[in-house]
């Protein structure tokens, strides 16, 4: 099938044009990388791409993973003569079945001698005649057609498409800069990562966990929100961080309510450590104001006071019936309502400070080994490359194989379980 893309304008102003184009072909070719033969060209803002497939449901699903383009159709491409074009035109309403029509006409190829209200005009009056011989009911309507006709004159030929498919729109993943995108396995840090690759970012996804000291619930969740994730930006990164060395230590000195927040900020510090390695610029987390005691503007500023990074929160303003319509539609709901044991919830105290005083968290900081403890398990991670392969299947290559220790080791973690208030 041969197919008319779309993308928006506003984002092509200027010298990123190029980029910003050759990067939609390049993903388009990803995501229907397995479908056999694949010829693109970008024609005078439009890109005209032709693949060996006919299911059109099947493009449309391949197509809501491809960030950038904002709408599409199939087309028909043929010479640059009135007949020709004509003649298409009428084929395309007579296949659509709708019964009113309007014909719209660009003509960004000035070579062409007619203008594009005479084209629209005098194609309309052909696939009039051509329906009334047929005995087709059918009549123009310039407000509300059923069927729109689009004609694009470009580059010495024609393009005749019919109805409008909608991308996903948002900029072509890879033209945004990286990013290190902190992945529970819950509802809202896919759902803020899924955003930011919506905005041309790729996000390096980073989860923490308490393996072995929990099961392996939660990496194994996050290895699967990461792979639907991989839908969007075609190759991810994921570090499965073990958090108990850590939090062992943390549990030797700090009171329960301040928990919350001391993890917190050796998990920003940490994941600005792996920011700095993959060339990334920001941080990208799930919080949501008010959300959990964690999430109060003191607490996030004590957070932020961690990080020398930007931290960017694309949902600070939603709440969770927003973050959950969207989480179903991106595909990550069902992994996200999966049990799991949260490392965060290890040893917390039912009531967490929702008003941390920074002097005071960074006293207990001080008197602790954070900075050896914080590189040494981003050398212990386990870091996965995943691929996507177009068919839903994502390929896993583990690029550091993880050193998680013995559960036995952690005698803080195992004695502090049943002392909280
Ligand atoms: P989510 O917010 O993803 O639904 P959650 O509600 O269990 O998970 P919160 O307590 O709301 O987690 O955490 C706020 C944010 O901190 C998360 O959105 C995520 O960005 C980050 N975060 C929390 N736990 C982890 C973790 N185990 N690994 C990585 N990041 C985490
Ligand atoms: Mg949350």
């Amino acid at each position: 099938m041969q197919l008319v893309v779309h993308y928006h304008e506003i984002a092509l102003k200027g010298k990123n044009r190029d980029m910003f184009v050759k990067r939609l072909i390049a993903n388009l070719r990803k995501a229907f990388q397995d479908i056999g033969r694949i010829a693109v060209r970008s024609l005078f803002g439009r890109i005209v791409f032709r693949v060996d497939c006919e299911d059109l449901e099947e493009i449309d699903r391949r197509m809501s993973g491809v960030f950038g383009v904002a709408n599409y159709s199939a087309v028909r491409e043929i010479e640059q003569n009135f007949d020709a074009i004509a003649q298409a035109a009428w084929e395309v309403c007579r296949e659509s079945g709708a019964k009113t029509f309007v014909v719209r006409c660009s003509r960004p190829d000035k070579s062409f001698p007619m203008r594009s209200l005479d084209v629209e005009r005098e194609v309309g009056a052909y696939v009039l005649k051509c329906a009334s011989a047929e005995r087709y009911p059918l009549r123009v309507s310039l407000k509300e057609a059923e069927m729109t006709v689009r004609i694009e004159i470009v580059n010495r030929m024609a393009l005749v498409s019919g109805a409008k498919r909608l991308g996903p729109g948002g900029l072509p993943v890879g033209t945004g800069g990286r990013l290190v995108g902190m992945l529970s396995s819950g509802f809202d840090s896919p759902v803020a990562c899924w955003n930011m690759m919506k905005r041309g970012a790729e996000v390096v996804m980073c989860h923490f966990h308490s393996y072995p000291f929990t099961n392996r619930a939660s990496l194994d969740n996050c290895i699967r929100i990461a792979e639907i994730l991989t839908r969007y930006q075609f190759r991810s990164r994921l570090y499965l961080v073990g958090f108990a060395p850590v939090q062992e230590e943390l549990l030797s000195l700090t009171p329960a309510d301040m928990r919350m927040i001391l993890y917190r900020r050796s998990m920003v510090r940490i994941a600005e450590k792996i920011a700095r390695r993959v060339g990334a610029e920001a941080l990208v987390t799930g919080e949501s104001l008010g959300q959990v005691a964690s999430q109060t503007l003191t607490n996030l500023a004590v957070i932020d006071d961690a990080c020398h990074l930007p931290m960017l929160r694309p949902l600070i303003g939603a709440d969770k019936e927003e973050i959950m319509t969207k989480a179903r539609q991106i595909g990550t709901y069902e992994t996200s309502s999966l049990p799991y044991e949260d490392c965060c919830s290890l040893m917390l105290s039912q009531h967490p400070v929702t008003r941390a005083e920074l002097d005071s968290v960074l006293r207990i900081e001080h008197a602790l080994k954070l900075e050896e403890l914080e590189e040494r398990v981003i050398g212990e991670a386990e870091v996965l490359q995943l691929s996507w392969h177009g068919n839903g299947e994502c390929a896993r290559k583990t690029l550091q194989e993880p050193n998680y220790g013995e559960a036995d080791n952690y005698v803080n973690l195992g004695s502090c379980a049943c002392s909280l208030d």
